[in-house]
Order: structure tokens, then C-alpha cells, then sequence
């Protein structure tokens, strides 16, 4: 049975900052994965810290806020089959020297950091980042 889902994808400042964003778009569209709405936008360290809100207690928590305010990113839902579970495997590991071969993070993150994209990882975050991003 059909399964299409939404879930939200960040290109992170060090890929639009390297210019992935259209290198990266097109792994999503060749997995089809659908491209619904895209912008690109900086956001706020308070903007970040509410996003990442569910790491507030790891040590990384101020770093990682004042990352993905530091430039540009692109934020974009994706739509497809499974859309959640198959972008996170076009991801890839966390850290990038941990993720497999050809996934995003392998071919173009610098750090655990730097690790060019985000991805919604179950259906009720995914509706969540949505709205935050998509609210109208
Ligand atoms: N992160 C970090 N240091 C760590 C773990 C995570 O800087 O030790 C950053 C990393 O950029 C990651 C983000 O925090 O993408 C969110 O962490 P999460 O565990 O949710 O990883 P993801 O879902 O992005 O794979
Ligand atoms: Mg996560």
C-alpha cells in the first residue's frame, strides 16, 4: 500500500555556504522525493533554539543554535513514499565519517557539525518543523 508522506528538509549554512544547494536538491528529486516548497531564509539564534528545542539539554545545544543561524539555509517539505525514512537514509549518519557511501552527509559533510543537512526523523516532527517553517 501507497504511503506518501511530508517531511521537512534543512540545507544547512556549510552546503549553501559551498553552493550543494542545487547538487543536493537533485539527489531528493531522483529519489523522488518532491520538492513542494523550498526558500531560502537565515533564521534567528532564538529562531534556532526554538527549532532545536529538543536538544536542549545536550552539551552541543548553543553551538548548534548559533550554526544554523551563522548564514543562509534552505528549508524545503519534501513529499514522496515514506518520504521520512527515505530522505533519512539519502542523509545518512549523523556524523558524517560514520555515514555510508554515496549518502548525502558522506559526499559533503565537513563535521558532525558541518554536516550539510537536516531531516525530520518520525511523522509527528515532521508535521511539526513543517509548521514552524510553513505556518502560511
Ligand atoms: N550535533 C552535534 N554534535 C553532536 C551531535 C549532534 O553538533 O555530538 C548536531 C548535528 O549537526 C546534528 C544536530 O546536532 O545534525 C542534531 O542532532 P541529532 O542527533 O538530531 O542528529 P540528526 O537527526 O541531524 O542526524
Ligand atoms: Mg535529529
Amino acid at each position: 500500500m501507497s504511503n506518501i508522506e511530508q517531511t521537512l528538509s534543512i540545507i544547512k549554512p556549510d552546503a549553501v555556504e559551498r553552493n550543494l544547494v542545487e547538487e543536493i536538491k537533485n539527489i531528493f528529486i531522483k529519489k523522488e522525493l518532491n520538492i513542494k516548497e523550498s526558500k531560502k531564509i537565515q533564521i534567528t539564534k532564538d529562531e534556532a533554539a526554538e527549532f532545536y528545542k529538543v536538544h536542549q539539554s545536550k552539551p552541543f545545544y548553543n553551538d548548534l543554535c548559533s550554526y544554523l543561524s551563522s548564514g543562509p539555509i534552505v528549508v524545503m517539505i519534501l513529499e514522496g513514499e515514506d518520504a521520512i525514512i527515505t530522505n533519512r537514509k539519502l542523509m545518512g549518519a549523523t556524523n558524517p565519517k560514520e555515514a555510508e557511501d554515496n549518502t548525502i552527509r558522506k559526499l559533503y559533510g565537513i563535521s558532525i557539525d558541518k554536516n550539510s543537512v537536516h531531516g525530520s526523523d518520525s511523522i509527528i516532527n515532521a508535521k511539526k518543523e513543517i509548521e514552524f517553517f510553513f505556518k502560511n
